[in-house]
């Protein structure tokens, strides 16, 4: 799978494209990764890239001639006919929440474009008519799209071949098929006892089917 984010802060994702799954699942091929700022593209004087809101009020929008250069700089294609060719997704608080059922539909396709907003947000032409359609990763405001779009890689990045050291790990998850959609069991280590706080016996007991029955019954 390819993602590309388009981004007007770049330097965000330094270390994060550093962290082990990541790079597992660039190494193991079923991940590629591309960062473009809208900056190196806007047609604009002087590196412009944003302008006050129509109607007026506070802050700065990303302009859509700027989005819509940068798209076609790096697709060379017409930017309103792009959602045919590619899912192009605006991160943006207004958009349909990410969960476990979106993060399998994303981690199916074999590219994805992220479009990062700043400030205001992105001049909504660029959902209307480039975009597939807009993630949100919950109803807060953050300042950026930038850990947003983190928050959609890490999720779909996990999913992909050779991303993590167990499949196992990946298939038994929180609100996975295998847990019937529920968030998982509660996890234990060593000790066994700490402060008087302790294990569940069960979980000591080595009798499969009775630690099985507990996982289930104290899952969600
Ligand atoms: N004015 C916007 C509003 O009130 O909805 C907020 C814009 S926010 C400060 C700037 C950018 O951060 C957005 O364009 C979006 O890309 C990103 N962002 C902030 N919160 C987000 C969320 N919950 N989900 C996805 N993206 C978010």
């Amino acid at each position: 799978m390819r993602i590309d984010i388009f981004t007007l802060f770049p330097e965000w994702f330094g270390w994060f494209f550093q962290q082990r799954h990541l790079t597992n699942a660039i190494q193991a091929g079923s991940l590629q990764v591309r960062l473009f700022n809208y900056r190196d593209y806007t047609p604009l004087k002087h590196g412009q890239v944003d302008d006050t809101p129509s109607g007026g009020g506070a802050g700065m929008v990303i302009r859509v001639d700027v989005v819509c250069a940068a798209l076609e700089a790096v697709y060379g294609t017409d930017c309103s006919t792009l959602r045919e060719q590619r899912p192009v997704y605006v991160l943006s608080p207004r958009g349909r929440r990410l969960d476990e059922e979106m993060v399998c539909e994303l981690a199916e396709l074999e590219e994805l474009t992220l479009l990062s907003g700043r400030y205001e947000g992105i001049d909504a032409r660029v959902s209307e008519h480039i975009a597939t359609g807009e993630i949100s990763i919950g109803d807060y405001v953050l300042s950026g799209g930038e850990l947003p779009a983190m928050v959609v890689m890490d999720a779909v990045a996990r999913r992909l071949p050779g991303a993590l050291g167990s499949e196992e790990s990946a298939r038994w998850e929180s609100f996975s098929a295998e847990t019937g959609g529920a968030p998982e069991h509660p996890q234990y280590t060593r000790p066994a006892e700490f402060r008087g706080w302790k294990v569940p016996e069960v979980l000591l007991s080595g009798n499969h089917a009775e630690i099985e029955r507990w996982r289930r019954e104290n899952r969600g």
